[in-house]
């Protein structure tokens, strides 16, 4: 399928790698509408992509080895044990993941788009509306734009999504991840190659090193966990709006420092208190999938389409993968339809399976935690297994292999 205009909504890594395919798939007038001002706010928060799926995203042109990482090869769980400064670790288990910069590795990935493709910072969509020929788009500035393909890449909130499938929207999980990156780092191995994960009652924390963006290394952290009971004029977490950093209530910040300092070992409280405010964020936790990954003349691709919790470590993949999957079925298509069948067909499944194993994994990691401080590596390895039952090769821990069968 060569030629005719596509617009990609939403222009963060989902976007920018959907009009790299697009690109590469011929697609002769390419525009991609950003909401966000000039550069997207660059997150400064970590993305861990499996080494093997890095691997396969590489040799199909998604990600390069100049995009700036930190190397992880295991993770270390531990639980607070009395004032012992690092706590007891309950298991090890291999990780082979690379530590990203969210801000870097989008920054890599934009510079990737062609220059032909029109990129369009603070321009939000607010409505698509398709027909049998193609798309039309409703600009914020009231203009109307049509297109012959439009991929919505818009997020969990999207609006593609909206206009194909209004019943169906994110479903809150009930906690919370709390994020923030601390500059102190020190105590820390040298290598720095595991990641920790901290486990309590409730939740669990993960935390590793990735770069800062200017050849240092900063300490990324997310925490799992429900949030206070909000009353009065707080903000409701329930609603899918992220507090950004700095926005934190007082209540909430509360709430954090007194888990943190019940339950974590010293060392890694002292770690998390010592993050500043402003650096400090919170992002309500979803599940969301789709019926189908296209519909008409539209398509969804990453966190649009589908949102696994972020415990499967293998969101960004699935929205780079979702990517390399539209360029395969752009290539070998002779009409839209059979692009956007042969898309559809290679990643529904795909996202359902990773939707359904991060909820088994939140489920038990977070909503019903088992009893941490009786757990040793023999029940840990069990417990493991048991909510990774059922993963197949459309799924995993980290994303599924696009070279599975
Ligand atoms: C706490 C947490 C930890 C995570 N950790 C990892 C990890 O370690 N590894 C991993 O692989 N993944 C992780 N993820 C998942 C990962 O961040 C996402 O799945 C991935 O970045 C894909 O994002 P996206 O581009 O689809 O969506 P987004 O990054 O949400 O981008 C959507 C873009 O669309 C724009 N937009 C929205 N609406 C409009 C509109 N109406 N008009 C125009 N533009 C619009 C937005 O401004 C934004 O730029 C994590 C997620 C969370 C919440």
């Amino acid at each position: 399928m060569r030629g005719g205009s596509i617009a990609v909504v939403g222009g963060s890594i989902a976007g920018c790698a959907a009009a790299l395919a697009a690109a590469r798939g011929g697609a002769e007038r390419i525009t991609v509408f950003e909401r966000a001002d000039a550069r997207l706010r660059d997150r400064g928060v970590g993305i861990a992509l499996h080494s093997d799926r890095y691997d396969e995203l590489r040799d199909a042109g998604y990600v390069a080895p100049e995009m700036p990482w930190a190397p992880l090869t295991r993770r270390v769980w531990s639980v607070r044990d009395g004032d012992t400064p690092r706590g007891r670790a309950v298991a090890v288990q291999p990780f082979p993941f690379r530590a990203y910069n969210w801000g870097a590795l989008w920054g890599e990935l934009r510079r990737r788009v062609p220059d032909h493709v029109d990129y369009r910072s603070g321009s939000p969509v607010t409505a698509a509306e398709s027909d049998d020929d193609g798309v039309t788009l409703l600009l914020a500035d009231g203009r109307r734009e049509r297109f012959d393909l439009v991929v919505g890449a818009d997020g969990y909130r999207s609006v593609v999504r909206a206009s194909m499938f209004p019943e169906t929207g994110p479903t809150y999980a009930g906690y919370v991840g709390w994020r923030g990156t601390s500059r102190d780092a020190t105590g820390l191995p040298s290598d720095g190659h595991d990641a920790h994960n901290i486990v309590f009652p409730g939740g669990h924390c993960m935390t590793y090193r990735i770069p800062d963006g200017h050849g240092g290394q900063v300490l990324n952290w997310v925490l799992y966990t429900a949030p206070p009971q909000l009353d009065g004029d707080h903000p409701d977490l329930r609603t899918p709006t992220s507090l950004p950093p700095g926005g934190l209530t007082a209540q909430l910040t509360a709430r954090l420092r007194a888990l943190v300092s019940e339950h974590f070992p010293p060392y890694w409280a002292a770690r998390i208190l010592g993050t500043p405010a402003e650096s400090t964020f919170i992002q309500p936790i979803y599940d969301l999938e789709v019926p189908h990954y296209t519909a008409g003349r539209t398509a969804l691709v990453g966190d649009a389409a589908s949102v696994a919790r972020p415990h499967i470590g293998g969101g960004s993949v699935k929205a780079l993968q979702d990517a390399a999957a539209l360029e395969s079925a752009w290539s070998a298509g002779t009409s839209w339809t059979e692009v956007l069948q042969a898309y559809d067909a290679a990643r529904g499944g795909v996202g359902a399976a990773m939707v359904a194993l991060a909820r088994r994994m939140g489920e038990v990691q977070v909503e019903n935690t088992p009893d941490w401080s009786g757990m040793a590596q023999p029940e840990f390895d069990v417990w493991w297994q048991d909510q990774n039952r059922g993963s197949d090769r459309r799924s995993g821990f980290g994303g599924h292999s696009i070279k599975a069968p």
